[in-house]
């Protein structure tokens, strides 16, 4: 069994600049976060200076396709030359504002680790979903996608991020409970298919973190860390954050 490792994933959506590059990557180098991994996901153009800076760096997309008439797309090959590691695949922005279905998200996924990159695949229920008690025929689904296209073996070269929506970038924060209550179910569904990889998988919660709040969530048992919005534009509360997930997995 892969022993698991905490994570913290800063994702700068559309956000930063070089100048945040610099100021966050300071605040790692600088300080001892050798127990946990960290990875930040700026945008496309900061990417080389992430890298460059000595901070794991992941995409925010890619593309499911490999080369083409795809204006704007990114193919998974180019990014993992650049020294790129990780990429999100099914952020629930791309779900909503792009319609990335669940098929595609699963198509991202192959092409990522066709191509040497480590998907970090985000699911989660919607507020009405969970009013009406989907959250756990949801977040299945999203993962039978994965797993219905590639096998559950590919999910050992990957990782799982439960990002309610209704928690991303509004303040409200799943509770501890109701989030390891998810990620139990995330792991034991997994398990019941291959209990050896479900034990090593790394399974993050996003949504609204925050240095206050961090500790409380990354203690609970299959809390593996966690994948960061608005506190990963902001050196202090970020390092805070990957401090707080120290010596919890
Ligand atoms: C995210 O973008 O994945 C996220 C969790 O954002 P926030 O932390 O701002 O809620």
């Amino acid at each position: 069994m892969a022993a698991r490792k905490a994570m913290v994933a800063g994702n700068w959506k559309m956000n930063g600049s070089l100048e945040l590059v610099e100021k966050l990557s300071d605040a790692i180098n600088n300080a001892e976060f050798s127990e946990v991994k960290i990875v930040l996901f700026p945008p496309f153009p900061l990417i080389p200076a992430m890298i460059a800076s000595g901070v794991n760096t992941g995409a925010q997309t890619v593309s499911e396709h490999t080369s083409g008439a795809f204006t704007g797309e990114v193919d998974a090959e180019l990014i993992k030359q650049l020294g790129a590691n990780y990429v999100l695949v099914g952020h629930s922005e791309r779900r909503s504002v792009y319609k990335e279905s669940n098929d595609v998200v699963a198509a991202k996924f192959a092409r990522a680790q066709q191509a040497g990159l480590t998907p970090i695949l985000c699911v989660g229920e919607s507020e009405t979903e969970r009013e009406n008690g989907q959250t756990e025929q949801v977040v299945a689904a999203q993962i039978d996608a994965v797993i219905n296209k590639l096998g559950v073996a590919a999910l050992e070269d990957s990782v799982i991020a439960y990002e309610p929506v209704w928690a991303i970038g509004t303040g409200k924060t799943a509770s501890p409970e109701q989030a390891q209550t998810v990620h139990k179910f995330i792991r034991d569904k997994i398990a019941s298919l291959e209990g050896n990889l479900a034990q090593g998988l790394t399974i993050l919660y996003g949504g609204s973190v925050n240095e206050k709040n961090s500790e409380l969530l990354f203690a609970q048992t299959d809390i593996d860390g966690g994948l960061i919005g608005g506190a990963s534009l902001k050196a202090e509360s970020f390092a805070a954050i990957c401090n707080s997930a120290k010596g919890t997995v």
